[in-house]
This record gives C-alpha cells, structure tokens and sequence, in this order.
C-alpha cells in the first residue's frame, strides 16, 4: 500500500465494495434544492430530501468521502462528548425539542445500522460495540453518575468496572467505562459511497469533481457557478464541514475547526487479535486527548486524537506519538505473550478537521431565506451526522413530523462570530501538548 497523496488512501484501500464514480457537471441545470458537499452530512440531507420526489442535486469538489467522512476512524459513537446537561439543553433548545434531540442521539447507532442493514451497504459494519473508558479514578467515579442519569433513558449501556473494562478489551490501562451497546464502527469511505447509491437510488442526482466556485443570490434564486456551469437551484445547503473557505459569507470564525491525526500499525498477527480487544469492541477513553484505539478489518491498529505541539514533519511527529501511545497501552499483553513492540509501530497517518459549534450541539447557520449550513457533530458524525442531516433533508421539503421540525428549528441560528474560534484552532495542540507532560508528572 502506497501512501498517496490522496487522505483517504487507508480506508479506500481496504474497502470491499463496488463503486462506480459519478460524472462530473459538464452542462447547467437546475434543481429545487442543491447540496454542496459530498460527506455524511450532504448525503444525508440529500437522502431526507430525495425521498419527497423534488428535484435535488449534491456537488462535491472531488470524490464522495473526501472529507473528514471518508477518512475518520470510523467509530458509531451514539452519545455527545461531553454529555450536556438537561439544564444546558432545556435552556438552548427547550424542554420538549431537548428530549427529541436526546432520543435521537441515543438511537443513532440502532438507527444507522438499521439504515446500513436495509440498504444492504457494504462498509465492513461492526456492531460489537464502543466503550467509553475512564482514563482516571476521578472520571471513572463521574462516570458512574453519568451512567446513572442515562439508564433511565437508554437500554443499551453497561456500566464496566475496571475488571470487567480489562475482560472485553484485554487491557488494564483504563480505570472503568460504559460499553454502548448500539455503537461499534465501519468503513468510512465504504460507508460514504454508499449512502451515495442510497441517494442516487432515490433520484438525487450526484456530480462529483464538480466543487462550487461561485454563489449570488438574485432575484429568489441561487446561482452556483461549478466548472463554468450554472447551477439555478430555490434552495441551497453548505455541508463543507467549514471547508468551503471563503465560498459564502460565512464566517470562519462561526465554528472552531481542529485538525485530527490517524495512525495505523503494519498487518498484525492473528493471534494478538485474542488478548487487545478481543470483543472486537472500539473504544474511546475520556483523557483531554481522547485516544481513540479499534482493530481495522486488515488486522491492524487504528488510533488517532489531537496532535500535540511539537517540531518538524507533523506525520512524523504523529508516527512518533502514537507508536509510544500503544507501546505504552498495549505493554502487559506484549510483554506476557512475547510480541515485538516493534509491531507496533505506526506505519501510516492522515489527519482531518473537525468543526465544532460553540454549543457542541449540531447547529444549522440560516445565512438567507434560501441558504444554509450544517455543521457536524463534534467529532461524533457518523451515527448523529446520518440521522440530523436526513431530517434536514425531510425539513427542507416540508416532508417531516412536528417534533423533528421543532427540533431543527431550535438548532438553527443566524451565522454569528465567536471570537474563541481561532484561540481553540491555536489552542488545541498546545492543550494536548499540556497534557501529555501533566501525565508525565
Ligand atoms: C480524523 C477524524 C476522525 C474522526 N473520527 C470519527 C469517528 O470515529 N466517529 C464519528 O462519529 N466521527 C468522527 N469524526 C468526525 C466526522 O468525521 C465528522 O463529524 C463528519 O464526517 C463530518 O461530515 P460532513 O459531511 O459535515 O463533512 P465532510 O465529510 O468534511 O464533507 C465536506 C465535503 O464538502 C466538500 N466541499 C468543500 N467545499 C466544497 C465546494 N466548494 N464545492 C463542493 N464540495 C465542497 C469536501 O470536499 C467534502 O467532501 C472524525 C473526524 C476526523 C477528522
């Protein structure tokens, strides 16, 4: 495997699905509704919207996937990071539209692999389920509360004590968790195409290499321009993950964007496959950092998190940091059954952004009475990200129930400026960097 210089060179590589690529806009058109932007939301929403039978489009600059969507890690994530608390949520979204959104939250995996199953996607679906492991005695005590509170509301969660943590993964690195049993992972990229057929399916009609380089708005209408095409369409939504630049005015400073790395260890041996996660459950711990560790289908390790601050080549850097990072996690059961730590080491990385809102709730950003955006999920879009953006889609063509329309209108608001926006983005390798030395001590 060449690392390329296409990001997501991992997960396209090892995918089992057949995809055949969409043509690229080479005439103008028109539509009632345009999407731009090609990932888990774009197609989601286009999906929601698809199934009213109006004429929807979905433009994406170059391949389906090509954004975080298609080269994140691949984790079902059905819970907030952090969890909000109902006071927070009563007060943004009131009482009513806080107990929608927490539903939703909490069935987005159920739901996500029920909609994989019913499409028959191909994207290496694992349903053994995510953990989140408390990284120290402190969180784990708040764990158990916060488990407490989310019993009552979900049936799909186990509390584990550290013993329990260390019979699924293998590992005694992590003071407890709770094992979501709705979570669990897939092929990104896999995923991303098709949901793409999904949509197609549906009669949304797809370009790919097609990016947006112009919009006016004029007269109730919007004007796209795409390789010197025009695109006329009633409505549009942005879901470019604050990667559109300065295609609209909307303001970077909106949301903060951070940039994550990935690595992934060489093919290992089968056998190692018994003693580290051998429920082949995935697992995201609660340090400020949040490593993130899972087997991939090629038998190999994923991890991944914020790259701390550090000199010269960041892929290097990130090699480094996260060949130590499973050294050091994965140790006794080297140790005890005498594998290299060699194996460990990282043999690829690529990184993405991530934008969140300043809630950490999804938000859609009303930029007219014809545009909008949605931005993702914190870090979390691959179950949520599915489930918000089809409603959108459904909210769009007036094709959605009261409670799920209430919902959308109380996360939507006029684009604002946050002035932290940009200390986050600066701030986020320093914070890890401050960490991993507070570890240390
Ligand atoms: C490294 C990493 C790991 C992650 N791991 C997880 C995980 O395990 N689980 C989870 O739930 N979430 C994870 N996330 C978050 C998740 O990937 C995102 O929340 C989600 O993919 C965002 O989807 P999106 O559709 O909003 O954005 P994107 O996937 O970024 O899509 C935006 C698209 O817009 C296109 N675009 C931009 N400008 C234009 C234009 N002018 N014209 C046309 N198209 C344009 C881009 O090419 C891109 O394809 C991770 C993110 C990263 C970066």
């Amino acid at each position: 495997m060449k690392n390329n210089q296409s990001n997501f060179f991992f997960w396209d590589k090892i995918k089992e699905n057949n995809y055949t690529c969409f043509d690229t806009l080479s005439y103008s058109i028109s539509a009632d509704i345009a999407i731009i932007g090609g990932g888990i939301l774009g197609l989601s929403v286009a999906i929601g919207a698809g199934e009213s039978g109006l004429k929807v489009i979905l433009l994406e600059k170059n391949q389906i996937g090509n954004g975080a969507s298609g080269i994140n890690s691949g984790f079902i994530v059905p819970k907030l990071r952090p969890l909000p608390s109902k006071k927070t949520l009563f007060q943004t979204l009131g009482k009513d539209n806080s107990e929608t959104f927490m539903e939703l939250v909490n069935s987005s995996g159920d739901k996500l692999i029920s909609e994989i199953k019913k499409n028959n996607i191909q994207c290496q679906l694992n349903t053994n389920g995510w953990i989140s492991a408390a990284h120290s005695i402190h969180i784990s005590e708040l764990q158990k509360l916060e488990y407490a509170k989310e019993v009552s509301e979900r049936t799909d969660i186990k509390l584990l004590n550290k013993n329990e943590l260390e019979m699924i993964t293998g590992l005694n690195h992590w003071q407890g968790g709770i094992l979501y049993k709705s979570g669990g992972s897939l092929n990104p990229k896999a995923y991303c195409e098709g949901l793409s057929k999904v949509a197609a399916n549906l009669g949304v009609k797809i370009f790919e290499n097609s990016g947006v380089k112009k919009i006016v708005e004029k007269n109730g209408h919007i004007y796209l321009t795409v390789n010197n095409y025009e695109v006329n369409a009633k409505k549009i939504v942005l879901a470019t993950n604050a990667l559109s630049g300065s295609l609209f005015p909307l303001d970077s400073q909106t949301f903060m964007k951070i940039n994550i790395f990935q690595g992934v260890t060489r093919q290992l041996p089968e056998e190692l496959k018994q003693y580290v996660l051998p429920a082949n459950t995935v697992l995201t711990d609660t340090s400020p950092i949040q490593i993130a560790i899972r087997w991939t289908p090629d038998n190999r390790i994923l991890t991944g998190g914020i790259l701390r601050l550090g000199l010269g080549s960041k892929q290097a850097l990130a090699k480094h940091i996260f060949g130590k990072r499973l050294k050091n996690i994965l140790s006794p059961v080297i140790k005890q059954f005498n594998f290299s730590p060699n194996l460990l080491d990282i043999e690829y990385v690529w990184s993405g952004s991530v934008a969140l809102t300043k809630t950490g709730l999804p938000q859609i950003f009303k930029i007219s009475d014809l545009a909008s955006s949605i931005i993702s999920c914190n870090g979390r879009g691959v179950a949520l990200g599915s489930s918000i953006g089809k409603i959108y889609g459904g909210y769009l063509t007036q094709n959605l129930s009261k409670n799920y329309a209430n919902l959308i209108e109380s996360i939507s608001c006029p684009p604002a400026k946050y002035f932290a926006a940009n200390l986050i983005k600066l701030g986020a390798p320093v914070w890890a960097l401050w960490n991993e030395i507070r570890q240390k001590f």
